[in-house]
């Protein structure tokens, strides 16, 4: 498969068709940016059900971390499928779960030995690792970030501070969760800058909130993205990360990396916080870990995951078909795709920061590997958010066949697949240039 390609207008009129059916038997709580109805896809690029082929950048949300349908992943799983899809490995036991506990024990950014919890989805890794927090260290408050999007389920929800309606209407949340500044160097608060700066954010957590509002010894862990994604692809200095290990330490709190949408190659290290030096004691993950098959996995050190049996399961958590996609990813991502990651990443970086040059509206670049955000502004003084700037961006691209995706309030993120090219790299470059063009300025 080759592209873009476009053949009809967008959507077609088989798409068309399809998101009318769409619209009145699912849920209405998705959000769609633009209408693009998938049928096939291949590597980097995607067909729709009316033929026209788009160069993806999003990766179904960082997800097909092998590019779309590898033959190696699907190889694994037509394989797996063919001896049995399920057996509950919280009640029975099969080899590719113990296989990827392995795998996972060997690239795992913290000492062994491990153990790796499995569930299905990014918030039942978080879920799992909120509950062990709580578990081992026999507290209960928590602390997370603003920004900070961790899933959607009721635990995973209460520490996510995203956007406000993904709470609106459904509080009361778990008690004891406390949320403090995270650093976001190009809005900073406190007018620093990140090369002199030792993350003095995080004074809130120790000046403040330990002091006015939860006892240190009374908080089970802090948890935080390496990268916050949803919040609008913010890169915190790695000081952050490191004092925060500091603080965690300090106070016998839990420190969760949650490696959701940063992990599985995409920053060019399997995992986001290596590029900081810091072992976390719990990491979790999902999306890109499985290629596209439903896997969340919390994975630990074997001494803090030591909760009895029953203490937690999932009737469909690691399931063998989903394993055995992980399996093969990991090899994947392990043999070449990280490091393409780094390099096609870095060449992707430059070129996406050569926008700035000629797009006021780009205020800021920035990203690591193939996790890159772009975040616009009417102002590059007042840094003003350009919403509806960033919104007609995403369809501009949508309309010239580059399928890219919004994070945070006026940010787009590019998240391709590990197999991008250098090539579809300075394709996806010279398509955002075009689409700023048709931006209208305000
Ligand atoms: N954590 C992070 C960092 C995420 O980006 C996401 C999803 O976007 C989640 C957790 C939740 O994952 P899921 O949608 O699989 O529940």
């Amino acid at each position: 498969m080759n592209g873009p390609l476009l053949k009809t207008s967008l959507p077609g009129p088989k798409a068309k068709a399809i998101i009318e059916r769409d619209a009145k038997v699912v849920s209405s709580s998705y959000t769609r940016d633009y209408p693009l109805v998938i049928a096939r896809g291949e590597g980097a690029f995607v067909e729709d059900v009316d033929g026209n082929v788009f160069l993806d950048c999003t990766a179904g949300i960082a997800v097909a971390s092998t590019g779309h349908s590898h033959p190696k992943v699907v190889q694994a799983i037509t394989d797996q499928a063919q001896k049995f899809l399920h057996m509950s490995g919280t009640d029975f036991y099969y080899e590719p779960q113990v296989r990827l506990g392995e795998e996972l024990s060997a690239i795992a950014p913290m000492k062994g030995p491990h153990r790796s919890f499995f569930a299905n989805s990014g918030t039942e890794a978080n879920e799992a690792a909120l509950k062990l927090a709580r578990y081992t260290t026999k507290r209960q408050a928590i602390i997370a970030f603003l920004g900070a999007f961790h899933g959607r389920s009721m635990g995973s929800l209460s520490v996510t501070a995203s956007k406000v309606t993904q709470r609106r209407g459904f509080g009361p949340f778990v008690p004891g969760v406390y949320h403090a500044p995270y650093a976001d160097c190009y809005r900073c608060p406190l007018k620093l800058s990140p090369d002199s700066c030792a993350a003095e954010c995080l004074r809130f957590i120790d000046e403040e909130l330990l002091v006015h509002l939860v006892a240190p010894d009374e908080v089970a862990a802090i948890i935080v993205e390496p990268i916050q994604g949803e919040g609008g692809y913010i890169v915190p200095p790695d000081v952050f990360h490191q004092r925060l290990r500091d603080l965690t330490r300090q106070h016998g709190m839990l420190l969760i990396v949650d490696e959701i949408q940063s992990g599985m190659g995409r920053t060019g290290r399997m995992f986001a916080i290596e590029h900081t030096g810091v072992e976390p004691d719990v990491v979790t993950m999902a999306k890109g870990i499985a290629s596209g098959l439903p896997l969340g996995v919390a994975t630990a050190p074997a001494a803090t995951m030591a909760w009895p049996p029953g203490t937690h399961a999932s009737t469909f958590g690691g399931n063998p078909v989903a394993c055995a996609a992980a399996i093969a990813t990991i090899a994947l991502i392990r043999e070449s795709l990280m490091v393409n990651a780094a390099t096609v990443g870095a060449h992707m970086i430059a070129g996406v920061k050569t926008l700035m040059g000629k797009h006021r509206l780009v205020g800021d670049v920035r990203g690591r590997g193939l996790m890159i955000g772009l975040e616009l502004v009417r102002d590059r003084e007042t840094k003003e958010r350009a919403t509806t700037e960033r919104d007609a961006l995403v369809r501009e691209c949508f309309k010239r066949g580059l399928l890219v995706l919004g994070a945070g309030r006026n940010a787009v993120r590019l998240t391709p697949p590990l197999v991008f090219t250098k090539e579809q790299a300075d394709q996806a470059v010279e398509i955002l240039d075009q689409a700023l063009d048709a931006v209208p300025d305000r």
